[in-house]
């Protein structure tokens, strides 16, 4: 075990700043009691800024439902990572979108956040692709297709519990990167472009 700590600690001293950042911020959470020990006194005898300390002790410890909805206000406020606009509160929503290629059909189920013009957007455009492009593929996009449009009539039914349980997941994933921000807009607004990006 001695052995095993004394590994991590040369490999953390090897890390360069950034990637010392993003574990603390990031992984915290994942990392036993005795190793998150060794990221603090990394973190020190850097000289790096205490808000990573903050950002590690967040993760650690229980968090109150006000903390969820303060984060969760704070992402709302952001500019739509879509359309740049700041007129309505950010959304969470699911992009579900089937497409065919004869042989292969790729199935998307993924959550965005952006202005509710923007969502609807998406969504309307996901679906009217997986009716054009999704049927066709044998047979997953025979099955896939129909499954895929019903999720999305059914999602439009619980717009609201949808859209809490994404922005929910979101800051309490990233809670140690959100106190980090410490309401900083720009930082907070990179979580979010992040968080789109694959869509
Ligand atoms: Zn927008």
């Amino acid at each position: 075990m001695a052995i095993d700590l004394d590994r991590i600690r040369s490999r953390y001293e090897s890390f360069d700043d950034y990637k010392i950042e993003h574990l603390a911020l990031n992984e915290a959470k994942n990392l036993r009691p005795e190793v998150v020990e060794i990221l603090k006194s990394e973190i020190s005898k850097r000289g790096m800024s205490s808000v990573l300390l903050e950002g590690i002790n967040i993760q650690l410890r229980k968090i109150t439902q006000a903390e969820v909805d303060r984060w969760i206000s704070a992402i709302r406020r952001l500019k739509c990572p879509r359309c740049g606009l700041q007129h309505q509160p950010l959304t969470g929503g699911m992009i579900r979108r089937v497409t065919s290629y004869i042989l292969f059909t790729s199935t998307l189920n993924r959550p965005v956040i952006l202005c509710e013009n923007c969502l609807n957007k998406k969504r309307t455009d996901a679906a009217f692709s997986t009716l054009l492009f999704g049927w066709w593929g044998f047979p997953m996009g025979l099955i896939n297709t129909p499954i895929s449009l019903i999720r999305s009539l059914r999602d439009r039914n619980r717009t609201t519990q949808l859209d809490q349980e994404i922005l929910t997941a979101l800051v309490v994933q990233n809670r140690g990167v959100i106190i980090a921000a410490n309401d900083n807009p720009n930082k907070l607004q990179h979580l979010i472009d992040s968080f789109n990006r694959s869509i």
